[in-house]
């Protein structure tokens, strides 16, 4: 395996400390990748095969080294953990509760250095245009500036910006940069990601598994708790904030990475096609995407023709199997009817009942009465075991019972005719 390179944002630190000790330490960007498509985990990390620049990203860098550079100044005196304890300065020694500013914070950048700070990190790799590069630019002026005006009206209470924090988190390796760390007014930690993304909403901060990883590394380095997990989105200033996750969220979430991390201590590269590859950069040399060998492209056309004639016919059956079932159905309530014999085989209606739950409704009610936990999965099912869950409120339980819906569906069976006299 190729040597690998010291550990910088938005890469694979961990390979120091893989390098050194033979196990992985994943980042949440190098566990996503690897779950995605080892192979394209391999030719990044390990071949070290650069990616086509890309504006978007380069934005996103500078974006972020700039908000860096801008709240640096606000930054205090953290409640992070130091062996031994010594010199240590804890959230107590300054938390007053939210309400004045906090010692030691500076000034913010006016709007003009600010801008120059702008100029100076500006970065043109990846734009497709001149002009691509402009309208990003000036979205980049507009939105730095509009923050600046919300940090000046708001001002946070910063205890880190861009904080490299490692973890052993139940014997795996966990590593990565965290944009920011707020105290809370209560004198917790708000875990703030910076995203300059066209969209985003709360279901992306409920589901990101980067938040988590985050919170973990955030509570083995610091003392004060993780109150809340924030997305920030810089185009709208929407904070989205969560709670922090239980352990019901962050169980799976360590398998899975203990997945990854066995994987690539196994060495374990195979290519995984998906959608995915429509952004990889290694398409041309990755073996699942090979030229077709000329001599075998006719018999293999005819075969994917013939799979796409045998999938309109699936598609057609299915139409016309639902169809009769459905006359069938009418057919047999007008009549009163459970069983209908044909020549053959009888057709036997049978019901079947089910549940909806809108996670959109349920979700605040568990969040409001802090059982968010307690809901395993995003299935009815899920919500059903949660409703016979002694450790939720009964109350609760009975308000997310109210926003259930009763759905019947009927479907036919078929049985082997009786000889006998019908
Ligand atoms: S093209 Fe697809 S399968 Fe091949 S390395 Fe890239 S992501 Fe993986």
């Amino acid at each position: 395996m190729a040597p690998l390179r010291a550990p910088r944002k938005g890469d694979e630190p961990s390979a120091r400390s893989r390098a050194v000790a033979g196990l992985p330490a994943l980042s949440y960007s190098s566990y996503r990748t690897y779950a995605e498509c080892p192979l394209r985990w391999r030719y990044l990390y390990v071949e070290r095969r650069p990616e086509v620049p890309r504006g978007y990203f380069t934005f996103g860098r500078v974006i972020h080294s700039v908000l860096e550079e801008l709240v640096r100044p606000l930054v205090v005196p953290s409640a992070r953990r130091r062996d031994g304890g010594e010199g240590q300065t804890t959230l107590r020694d300054w938390s007053d509760g939210g309400t004045s500013p906090a010692p030691g914070a500076q000034p913010l950048l006016e709007a003009e250095p600010l801008l120059a700070l702008y100029d100076r990190l500006w970065n043109d790799e990846g734009y497709s245009s001149r002009d691509e590069e402009e309208r990003y630019r000036s979205l980049g002026r507009e939105l730095l500036l509009r923050y600046r005006d919300r940090l000046e009206l708001e001002p946070p209470a910063p205890v880190a910006v861009e904080e490299h924090l490692e973890a052993r988190w139940n014997g795996l390796s966990v590593h990565g940069y965290i944009d920011r760390i707020d105290r809370t007014p209560s004198g917790g930690l708000e875990v703030v990601d910076y995203k300059t993304s066209r969209e985003l909403s709360a279901e992306d901060a409920e589901s990101s598994d980067q938040l988590s990883v985050y919170q973990v590394l955030v509570e083995h380095n610091y003392r004060a708790p993780v109150e809340r997990l924030t997305l920030l989105h810089l185009r709208s200033l929407t904070p989205w904030r969560t709670p922090p996750r239980g352990a019901r969220t962050l169980e799976p979430l360590h398998h899975r990475m203990g997945e990854v991390a066995d994987g690539i201590r196994e060495e374990a590269f195979e290519p995984t096609p998906g959608p995915h590859c429509a952004r990889c950069d290694f398409r041309g040399i990755c073996p699942e995407f090979r030229p077709m060998p000329t001599a075998e492209a006719p018999r293999l056309a005819a075969l994917v023709d013939r799979f796409d004639a045998l999938r309109a016919d699936e598609r057609r059956l299915e139409r016309e199997l639902s169809r009769t079932a459905g006359e069938l159905h009418r057919a047999a309530e007008e009549l009163g009817l459970h069983r209908v014999p044909g020549s053959k085989v009888v057709a036997v209606r049978r019901r079947e009942v089910a549940w909806q739950y809108p996670l959109e409704v349920v979700r605040p009610i568990l969040e409001r009465s802090g059982a968010l936990d307690r809901l395993n999965g995003e299935s009815p099912d899920d919500v059903r075991r949660l409703l016979r869950d002694s450790g939720v409120p009964s109350e609760v339980r009975r308000k997310v019972a109210e926003t259930g819906s009763r759905q019947v569906r009927w479907f036919w069976d078929l049985e082997e005719a009786d000889d006998g006299p019908r």
